[in-house]
């Protein structure tokens, strides 16, 4: 059996490496438009989103401001530790 698909399969990057991968193995950080900052565990929540492939890129990207650019935010440090450890919680979750 033969499926269509109208589209093709969304690419997305790692802000802080650009490495591509397809959006289920890249790990969501959300900014809600409330200012929310969060990790988007489902990948589908609404706001603006930036894309990490790994715990050492998120530490990358926080550090280089890539992340407060990528989500056009001020990420303070609260914002930094809740979404990392929200992320570290999914991958251990997610490998074993
Ligand atoms: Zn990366």
């Amino acid at each position: 059996m033969v499926e269509m698909q109208d589209k093709p399969k969304r690419q997305r990057s790692c802000i802080a490496c650009g490495g591509k991968a397809g959006k289920g193995d890249l790990h969501r950080i959300v900014r809600a438009s409330d200012g929310t900052i969060a990790f988007d565990a489902t990948g589908r929540a609404a706001g603006r989103g930036a894309y990490l492939c790994s715990e050492a890129c998120l530490e990358k990207a926080v550090a280089s401001k890539r992340l407060d650019r990528a989500l056009r935010a001020s990420l303070t440090d609260e914002d930094y530790e809740r979404v990392a450890s929200d992320m570290k919680q999914a991958i251990r979750g997610a490998t074993g």
